[in-house]
């Protein structure tokens, strides 16, 4: 504790590995995240992608090698600093049991409603909230029950979209979205995201295509 912030200058993954149990996941993995890049990870399911993206957010730590933000270990960097510098979106967006305007919140508490309007734009959110009676202040259920698989997706970006954090780790975002609103989210992710640097999941070839580079889980390599 005590590090002062570090300045996101890209992240890397070097000799990197690491297993749940006796079976490795990843092995000696080199992977660069170049700053203000689109980096796409493909890889067909059980490849390790998601687990990348967990070692990335430090949610475990690898049992080899080193993932470091700006050249410094993530394990020399404040929990609280490496909160600040990774947006997410996970497989499974959680929701609290209050408003939508509420569950957008978590990613930015001052947010104001033009800010919570331009993210949920951003994430083709918008329109759909508009047709509620209560718009932004509709409660959205228990744990988000009354909310599509889709919508609840488009609102972890919404999220994510809000927390300005300058690297976004995106896991199979637009995996519940029909076609129309994953081409707009994926505009959004190359066109609005304001220099952010991305490491966008997913085993589409489509969502891919918006990507500067691939890396890929299976060959474990970049191509
Ligand atoms: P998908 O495309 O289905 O999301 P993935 O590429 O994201 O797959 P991971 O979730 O990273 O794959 O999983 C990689 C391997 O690790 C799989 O074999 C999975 O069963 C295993 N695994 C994942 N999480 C755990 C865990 N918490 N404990 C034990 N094994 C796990
Ligand atoms: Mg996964």
């Amino acid at each position: 504790s005590g590090c002062p912030p570090v300045a996101f200058d890209g992240a890397s993954c070097e000799d990197v590995s690491f297993s749940y149990g006796d079976e490795a996941i990843l092995e000696h993995l080199d992977l660069c995240i170049p700053a203000g890049k689109v980096l796409g990870i493909s890889g067909r399911s059980g490849s390790g992608k998601s687990t990348l993206l967990r070692l990335l957010m430090r949610f475990w730590d690898v049992q080899g090698g080193a993932v470091r933000i700006s050249g410094t270990d993530l394990r020399q960097i404040d929990t609280a600093n490496l909160r600040r510098m990774e947006g997410f979106v996970t497989q499974e967006t959680h929701l609290f049991h209050d408003s939508i305007a509420a569950n957008l919140k978590i990613a930015k508490p001052d947010a104001t409603r033009e800010e919570l309007v331009e993210a949920c734009k951003k994430a083709s959110l918008h329109d759909f909230i508009e047709t509620l009676p209560q718009g932004y202040d509709t409660p959205v259920g228990e744990l988000g029950d009354t909310l599509s698989g889709g919508e609840r997706q488009r609102l972890g970006l919404a999220r994510a979209f809000l927390h300005g954090a300058p690297l976004l780790l995106l896991d199979e975002p637009t995996s519940n979205l029909d076609s129309l609103n994953e081409a707009v989210i994926l505009r959004a992710i190359r066109q609005e995201r304001g220099g952010r640097t991305v490491v966008l999941v997913s085993h589409r070839a489509s969502t891919m295509a918006v990507a500067d580079e691939v890396y890929s889980a299976e060959r474990g390599r970049a191509s």
